[in-house]
């Protein structure tokens, strides 16, 4: 299956068998793969780069494909271990300029021309005459010291940072410096998504495991379309490549499965919901179909697992391990838990209490906790846990079980303990009357309105990672609107004028769209803020200017001041969309033209979001298609003044 290119740039590297993978091979791949925008053209070279790695690969675990497939998507570790790239501009740009005997001005302004930073510590290391050709780099020493470049912290750990990267660009060759440095930077930016990574791996797998067979080509197509399948739904249950790549290398895809299960311990990407603008809307969805109502609580998602051993972990949507900063929760668990259970896997939502009122705070109460290292005295506002659903139990996946029964499951295993622990209230009801009164309730209560789901049938499962038409969202502040809020990535600034020109004035946002892995401007957004939340906004967002927009930011016609590192997420309440000849979100999809929010406000930041969790182009497309009013669709959009 290789291309002759491929042949000659990457798999004859002069690697061979049991011996480690050349990071030039990897980086030939890299340059492949930048420089297609083609989805099946990126799949087809990053399978056969994989299929080479897996094959020459000796490790019965598979460590060389692992660490492979992790620089493929610029990880050291699973998500939930917490272990991040994404070094500062400043640090950077030190440590070229140190490894290649310039000064710092000089890379500074060589970006300013260039706009990547990746390719001007290419070309500075490039130019540089050096004696002694360095001793070729291999993928497991980039990632080995990539993770010691990540650990580093305490005392001194910039100057420790600096020299680590000098030493790691001392010994790049090629076009290697440009990578290494766009990994440090934490973002490839070559366009190759993770669900590709995961579908490659896939194939690789299946082409090395039937090689030598003959199989005619519809077999064999269908061979690679099961492999993908089976390992996009294991890894959508235990997101962790430590176990499923050393799996795959023993026991290809057909024992994947039994392998590889929902764990205690490693948490699963949740399942989403997709918004509504009305209860007929609903109603149209679920016909005919049992469903049921539940209160959607504004609160925190808390994953909630209790381990064999006994640990008890609570992880956020992000799978990130939120047990340091909710130790009263986890302090409270034990007492919810009925006699015989052993180990879980809870999905809930925590939501900030007054013990004294017995009523539920707004969300607020509880971002401002601190994320790690609460200590009692640190604890003002309690959290009760509303429980939904229960995807584990005692050594079994309830995954593909229907709703009705998981929550029947729950509901036999765990106790409501006042003030600390209760199930989400449900009502099964289903006509437009009894829904409207329950929204209602459920407003009065303190909620955000329902979510309503699917309660039987196939179509009940629990499908994790996935948004999912099966559960739907009815906020009530949002059914004027378009139906739900956006979370959008602040990726530049404009200055302020008169009293704020301290701070910044208004911002530039952006949806982001997964399969280019780029993000999209979508609006400037300039009221309602207070001078209080600009200073904050200044504090936060002053250190991850930019130069340059990265070369990841679809700009279109926006000309903020600054540019951003995308990183910070907002939650922000738009009016309607409209096409836009300013802004590139969802372009394409819709029209060749963009769409832009109109009249935008700011609601509230989403620390539990990172950018590549934003509202996606296809999320911003279908919102625009779903407007009632023909007319708001051909707006000019809210171009930039
Ligand atoms: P999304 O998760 O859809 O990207 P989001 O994180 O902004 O968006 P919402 O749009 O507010 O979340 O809606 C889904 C969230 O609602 C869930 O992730 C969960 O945290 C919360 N939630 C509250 N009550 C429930 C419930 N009964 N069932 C499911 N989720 C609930």
């Amino acid at each position: 299956i290789f291309t002759k290119d491929f042949k000659s740039k990457v798999a004859d590297k002069g690697w061979k068998e049991g011996e480690p993978v050349p990071y030039a091979a990897l980086v030939a791949t890299f340059e492949q793969i930048e420089a297609t925008t083609k989805r099946l053209e990126i799949l087809n070279i990053l399978t056969q780069f994989l299929l080479v790695v897996a094959k020459r690969d000796t490790d019965p675990g598979g460590t060389n494909l692992l660490k492979t497939v992790y620089l493929c998507i610029n990880r050291l570790c699973p998500d939930y271990e917490g272990l991040e790239l994404g070094i500062g501009e400043m640090i950077l740009m030190k440590a070229i300029a140190e490894s290649t005997g310039r000064n710092v001005k000089q890379i500074k302004e060589d970006l300013k021309k260039e706009g990547d930073l990746g390719k001007v510590a290419m070309a500075s290391r490039n130019n540089q005459k050096t004696l002694f050709k360095p001793k070729p780099l291999t993928v497991t020493t980039v990632f080995q010291r990539l993770t010691n470049i990540a650990k580093t912290s305490g005392n001194q750990s910039q100057a420790k940072k600096v020299g680590f990267i000098n030493q790691l660009l001392s010994a790049c060759q090629g076009n290697e410096a440009k990578f290494i440095i766009r990994s440090l930077e934490g973002k490839l930016r070559i366009g190759l998504a993770e669900r590709s990574l995961v579908v490659a791996l896939a194939h690789a797998i299946v082409l090395k495991d039937n090689e030598g067979k003959k199989l005619s080509p519809e077999a064999m197509s269908q061979k690679l379309d099961e492999g993908a399948e089976i390992v996009k739904a294991v890894y959508s249950e235990l997101p962790t490549y430590d176990i499923i790549v050393p799996a795959l290398m023993k026991g290809g895809v057909h024992h994947l499965r039994e392998n590889c299960k929902l764990t205690p311990g490693v948490p699963l990407k949740p399942m989403l919901a997709k918004p509504t603008k009305a209860i007929t809307e609903v109603l149209d969805r679920f016909e005919g179909k049992m469903f049921t109502c539940e209160y959607k609580y504004d609160g925190e998602r808390a994953q909630v697992h209790l381990l064999e051993d006994g640990t008890i972990a609570v992880f956020s949507r992000n799978s990130e391990n939120m047990s340091a900063k909710y130790p009263d929760m986890v302090e409270q668990i034990p007492r919810c838990i009925k006699e015989g259970v052993k180990s879980f896997v809870l999905d809930a939502e925590a939501v900030a209490y007054d013990v004294q009122e017995k009523k539920l705070l707004p969300f607020q109460e509880l971002s401002r906790r601190k994320r790690k290292d609460v200590k009692a005295e640190d604890i003002t506002v309690r959290v009760h846990l509303f429980a939904f659903d229960l995807l584990y139990l005692n050594g079994e996946s309830l995954l593909q079980k229907e709703l009705r029964e998981r929550r029947e499951i729950l509901k036999e295993h765990f106790n409501p303990v006042e003030s600390e622990f209760g199930f989400a209230k449900a009502s099964d009801s289903s006509s437009t009357e009894e829904i409207s009164a329950f929204l209602d309730e459920s407003i009065k209560d303190g909620c955000e309105g329902l979510m309503v789901k699917m309660l039987t049938t196939d179509s009940s499962t629990y499908e994790p990672s996935r948004r999912s038409m099966n559960w739907l969202k009815l906020k009530k502040d949002y059914l004027e609107g378009v139906g739900d809020s956006l979370d959008l990535v602040v990726v530049g600034a404009y200055y302020g004028k008169g009293k704020r020109t301290n701070w910044y004035g208004a911002y530039l946002l952006a949806c982001y769209d997964p399969d280019s892995e780029n993000f999209q401007t979508i609006c400037k957004i300039g009221t309602g803020f207070s001078e209080e939340q600009l200073k904050a906004q200044y504090e936060e967002l002053h250190p991850l200017e930019m130069s340059k927009p990265r070369g990841d930011i679809e700009v279109g016609g926006a000309k903020p001041d600054v540019w951003f590192e995308p990183k910070i997420v907002w939650e922000v309440l738009t009016a309607d969309l409209s096409l836009s000849p300013v802004y590139t979100a969802a372009h394409g999809l819709i029209e060749s033209r963009g769409i832009s929010l109109r009249f935008p406000r700011f609601i509230r930041q989403r620390d539990d979001k990172d950018a590549d969790d934003a509202t996606t182009a296809e999320q911003v497309a279908e919102f625009y298609q779903r407007q009632a009013t023909a007319g708001n669709k051909k707006g000019g959009g809210n171009a930039e003044d």
